[in-house]
C-alpha cells in the first residue's frame, strides 16, 4: 500500500481559503479586505520606483550570482540594522547585535525560533492573544509550546496593557515573548512608549526572552517613530531577538526580504550566537537568494534612492491613513449608530472592526465584500473607488 494512505488531508490556510473564494466570485463590485497586502488606489500592488531604479541598475551590471555568506552580505545586514536600531546605536557600535539575512519576517522568526530551541530547549513561547496565526503554527512547528497573554480590549478597540504586563510579571524565567514592535496583526492596536517601557521593565525584572516581530516598519507613524519598542529594548541592556521584514515597506512580498537581529551581552557573545545561527541557516537553506536583499541594500544605501523610497513609503502610510478617516466619515454619514473613531487610532494595515462572524458571512453573501471570519479588515486594500460601496455594506449588515 502507499505510504501516504493514513496522511490526513491538512486543514486549509484560512486567510488563503478567502482568496480563493473571492478569486472565484463573478461579482464586479467585489472586494478582498482579507489579505494583508497594501494595494495603491487603483487596487493594484505597486513596484515602488525606488525598487524599480535599483533592480535596472543591478540588470545592467549584470553581477554574478555566487553563493552568498550564510548570514548574507554584510552591506544588506548592516544597513536592516542601521534601520532598526538607528545609525548612532551604542549596540551596533559595540558590537552587540548580529544580523542575518532571511527569507522575509517568516523565516527571520523560524530561524530565531530554531536558534532559540537550541540555547533553551524548555522554554514555552507566548504570543499575544489574538496574534498573526502563523505565529503558534512556527513556533510549535520549531519544537515549543505556545500559550498567549491578553492583549486586545474589545471595549475599547485598543491595547489592554495592564492585562498583559500583569501576565509578564507572572511567567517563569526564560519564557520566550513574542512582540509586535507596531501596527499589532490582527487587531491594529498599538502600545504606548509609556507602555512599552513597562513591557521592558516586566521583561528585564522576570528574565523573559523578547523576540520583537517587526512586520510593518514605516506604517504606523514612520521608520523611526516605528522604531520605539526596539529602542526601548536595545537602551535596556537586555539580550532580544528582532525578527524584520521588508515585504510590506518595500512592497516585495514575493522576493522573500527579512531579517534576523540577535542583541546580546557582548561582542564576544555576538560572535559565537552568530555561529550557531549559521549552522541553523546551513542545515535549512544553506544561503539567503541574492536578488531581493541586494536591491534593498542598494535603495537603503544611495541617498537619492533612500530618499524616493522614504517619499513612497510616507505615501503608503498616508494613504492608509486617509482610508480610515474616509471609512469612518462614511460610516457616520450613513447614520450607524455605532462609534467607529477608533479606526482612526488603530494603525498599520488592519482594524479589527468588531464585525461578527456572521456580519462578515452577510458581507460576503450579500456584497461580495471579503473579510477575516474574527472581522478583521485590511484597511489598504480600501481605495478611493470601493470605499462608498464598502461603507454601505458594514452599514448595512450592522442595522
Ligand atoms: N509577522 C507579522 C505580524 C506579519 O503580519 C507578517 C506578514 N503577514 C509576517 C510576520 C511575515 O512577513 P513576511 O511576509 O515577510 O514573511
Amino acid at each position: 500500500s502507499s505510504i501516504f494512505a493514513a496522511v490526513e488531508l491538512a486543514p486549509r490556510d484560512p486567510i488563503l481559503g478567502l482568496n480563493e473564494a473571492f478569486n472565484a466570485d463573478t461579482r464586479s463590485t467585489k472586494v478582498n479586505l482579507g489579505v494583508g497586502v497594501y494595494f495603491d488606489d487603483n487596487g493594484k500592488i505597486p513596484l515602488l520606483g525606488a525598487v524599480k531604479t535599483a533592480e535596472k541598475a543591478r540588470l545592467e551590471a549584470a553581477p554574478p550570482r555566487g553563493y552568498q555568506p550564510i548570514e548574507g552580505p554584510a552591506a544588506y545586514n548592516n544597513a536592516v540594522q542601521n534601520l532598526l536600531f538607528g545609525a548612532d546605536s551604542a549596540i551596533i557600535r559595540d558590537g552587540r547585535v548580529v544580523t542575518a539575512q532571511a527569507l522575509g519576517g517568516t523565516g527571520a522568526l523560524r530561524i530565531g525560533a530554531d536558534l532559540i530551541k537550541r540555547v533553551v530547549p524548555d522554554a514555552t513561547v507566548y504570543i499575544s492573544d489574538p496574534s498573526w496565526e502563523n505565529h503558534r503554527a512556527l513556533f510549535e512547528a520549531a519544537g515549543f509550546p505556545v500559550d498567549t497573554y491578553p492583549y486586545y480590549n474589545p471595549e475599547t478597540r485598543g491595547a489592554n496593557a495592564e492585562a498583559m504586563i500583569a501576565k509578564l510579571n507572572s511567567l517563569p524565567a526564560g519564557s520566550v515573548i513574542v512582540l509586535h514592535a507596531c501596527c499589532h496583526n490582527p487587531t491594529g492596536a498599538d502600545l504606548t512608549e509609556a507602555q512599552w517601557a513597562e513591557v521592558v521593565k516586566a521583561c528585564a525584572a522576570r528574565g523573559l526572552i523578547p523576540f520583537l516581530d517587526m512586520a510593518y516598519q514605516g506604517f504606523a507613524d514612520g521608520i523611526e517613530p516605528d522604531a520605539v519598542a526596539v529602542n526601548l529594548f536595545s537602551a535596556s541592556g537586555l539580550s532580544f531577538f528582532v525578527s524584520s521584514s521588508f515585504s510590506k515597506s518595500f512592497s516585495l512580498y514575493g522576493e522573500r526580504v527579512g531579517a534576523l537581529s540577535i542583541v546580546t551581552q557582548s561582542k564576544d557573545e555576538s560572535t559565537r550566537v552568530l555561529s550557531q545561527l549559521k549552522r541553523v541557516i546551513r542545515t535549512n537553506y544553506s544561503n539567503p537568494p541574492i536578488h531581493g536583499g541586494a536591491v534593498v541594500a542598494a535603495v537603503l544605501s544611495t541617498p537619492a534612492l533612500r530618499a524616493e523610497w522614504e517619499a513612497e513609503l510616507a505615501g503608503m502610510r498616508d494613504r492608509i491613513r486617509a482610508m480610515r478617516t474616509g471609512l469612518v466619515e462614511q460610516l457616520a454619514a450613513r447614520k450607524v449608530d455605532q462609534d467607529f473613531s477608533f479606526v482612526i487610532k488603530q494603525r498599520g494595515m488592519f482594524s479589527y472592526t468588531g464585525l461578527t462572524a456572521a456580519q462578515v458571512e452577510r458581507m460576503k453573501d450579500e456584497f461580495g465584500i471579503y473579510a477575516v471570519g474574527t472581522g478583521r479588515i485590511c484597511l489598504a486594500a480600501l481605495n478611493s473607488k470601493n470605499l462608498d460601496y464598502v461603507a454601505d455594506a458594514i452599514a448595512a449588515v450592522i442595522k
